[in-house]
């Protein structure tokens, strides 16, 4: 008994999963009027993850990059369903599928099906871990909340453990060594803000463990942030040096254990040496891997068994060799990186699809219905074949809908001690451009790019606030 959710029989139902970058601008650019619009994501937020690393140290308070759901679907025009739930099954042959409440609290039903006409797939990714033991039991992710509330209550908790009587000189130096696996922008960025942390905050008021605090960012490739220009990859890793941040490239991690990692170095003279590093906190930051659904769905479609990094989309963004659906954002494959800025693309493309093809379903029936009013009123004929002429123009207008493209705004990231790198496009070339000015750039855009007006105050009063007070180093 569906007793919550009364489809209108003259609509399509749209059902889109997840409420992440992606799913949110479609969200945002659809006209929900011309669609029963269903939501389905385990989270009842759309969460600005730009910002996540910052909410580590507490820098921002974690609620401030949060915007519920309910809010956003609240201010569209016509009311839009949303279930907080995982969708665990996709059957895209009955065109329904299976949603699972698996939050804390479970009423009577927990498991259900939802039928689509039109399904859009934005679930994202998982973080890799390339099967490697230990990661998971040992590590900390970097991709949600409760990821940055870990990793915020974990620092204060090697530091206090560390400033235990009788500690031994030896354990204090694991219990302070913090370990980044992972180059790109999520590792270089959280490195920033912990060493951040430590220098603004920590030193003074933990002085005892100041000398032994250590980070340490391993990297299997040759460089750190492979996305960004050569002259912006030393500049960062310049900067790191100067700020005391270790980076070790050219290091694979290949075991973890509670206490420390096993790595393998290659030597400039291409010898491999295995190496252990004791750590007091490793935060796992080694990319993208694909969601169990995706796999599910890709291995129901044939058309996708060569794809590997996700769902392989055409230029509209359909799944290929699936009927009515559509994928974007991280776990899509249509040639980009998986970026924010490529999945809010892609989500502000397709509600332009979406409108675009509800117009077309109305034109197409004005049409329709003005035919057949041009044979039993043959008196007016001549005004009804104008209308019906000026109708199909507008069609064909609306029908002439360009392919996805992908326009690049630039890459930024945060690299620490209030320095930032960006490479970005202007007046048709690239700017790349790292320090302190980028630094007030990268804010201001972040701020401008919150998703509403309240999450930017919100932001800037906690960067005043931690400016003002420090940090908070509360150990939750
Ligand atoms: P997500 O935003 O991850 O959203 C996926 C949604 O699907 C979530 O709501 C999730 O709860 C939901 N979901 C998951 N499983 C299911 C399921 N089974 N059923 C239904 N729903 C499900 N990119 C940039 O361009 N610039 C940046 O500065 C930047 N900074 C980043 C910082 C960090 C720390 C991280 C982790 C990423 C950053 N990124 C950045 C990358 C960016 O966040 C991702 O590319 C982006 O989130 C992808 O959007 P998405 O909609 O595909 O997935
Ligand atoms: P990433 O895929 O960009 O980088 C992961 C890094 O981990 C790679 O450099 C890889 O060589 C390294 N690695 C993998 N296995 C390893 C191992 N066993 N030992 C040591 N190193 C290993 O991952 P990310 O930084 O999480 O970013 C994911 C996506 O999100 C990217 O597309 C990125 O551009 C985007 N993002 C962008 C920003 C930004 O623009 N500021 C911030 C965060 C994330």
């Amino acid at each position: 008994p569906d007793d919550q959710f009364h489809p209108d029989s003259n609509k399509k139902t749209l059902v889109v999963l997840g409420t992440g970058w992606g799913s949110v601008a479609l969200l945002k650019k659809l006209d929900t009027e011309n669609y029963n619009v269903v939501v389905v994501s385990p989270r009842n937020y759309f969460l600005f993850t730009p910002l996540l690393p910052s909410c580590t140290t507490g820098n921002i308070e974690h609620r401030s990059i949060m915007e519920p759901v309910r809010q956003i679907l609240r201010s569209k025009k016509a009311s839009a369903m949303y279930y907080e739930a995982e969708c665990t099954h996709i059957d895209a042959e009955r065109k329904v599928i299976k949603i699972s409440d698996n939050s804390d609290i479970k009423g009577d039903v927990h498991v259900t099906e939802v039928p689509y006409d039109l399904l859009v797939v934005g679930v994202g990714a998982e973080n890799a871990t390339f099967g490697i033991p230990g990661v998971r039991e040992n590590s900390c992710f970097l991709k949600e909340i409760k990821d940055a509330q870990a990793i915020r209550t974990k620092i204060m908790d090697c530091v206090e453990t560390a400033g235990f009587k009788d500690q031994k000189p030896e354990e204090v130096s694991r219990l302070m060594h913090m370990v980044v696996v992972g180059g790109g922008p999520t590792g270089v960025e959280f490195a920033g803000e912990l060493r951040d942390f430590f220098d603004e905050d920590i030193k003074k008021l933990v002085p005892e463990i100041a000398d032994s605090f250590k980070v340490t960012l391993v990297e299997a490739l040759p460089n750190v942030l492979p996305m960004f220009s050569k002259q912006l990859i030393d500049y960062t890793e310049s900067t790191f040096k100067e700020e005391h941040i270790e980076i070790m490239t050219k290091t694979m991690v290949k075991n973890v254990t509670d206490k420390y990692i096993e790595a393998e170095i290659t030597r400039p003279d291409g010898k491999k040496e295995l190496t252990r590093i004791p750590y007091g906190l490793l935060v796992w930051a080694t990319g993208n891997a694909l969601r169990p659904l995706v796999k599910d769905l890709m291995s129901q479609i044939p058309a996708q068994k060569d794809s590997r990094r996700g769902l392989a989309v055409n230029e509209y963004l359909v799944v290929q060799g699936a009927r009515d659906i559509w994928a974007v954002g991280d776990c899509a494959v249509a040639g980009y990186a998986p970026t924010a800025q490529v999945a809010s693309q892609e989500g502000a493309f397709l509600a332009r699809l979406f409108n675009n093809m509800a117009k077309t379903e109305a034109l197409e029936s004005k049409i329709q219905e003005l035919s057949s009013t041009l044979n039993v009123q043959p008196g007016n004929s001549a005004e009804i074949a104008k209308e019906i002429e000026s109708t199909e123009r507008q069609l064909r207008r609306v029908k002439d809908i360009k392919p996805f493209h992908y326009s690049h705004q630039g890459s930024l990231a945060y690299i620490g001690s209030e320095k930032a790198v960006a490479d970005v496009a202007w007046l048709n070339g690239n700017l790349a451009s790292g320090g302190k000015l980028t630094y007030l750039f990268w804010r201001s855009a972040y701020l401008s790019m919150c998703f509403s007006p309240r999450n930017r105050v919100l932001v800037a009063l906690d960067w005043v606030k931690a400016k003002v007070y420090g940090r908070d180093v509360s150990r939750e």
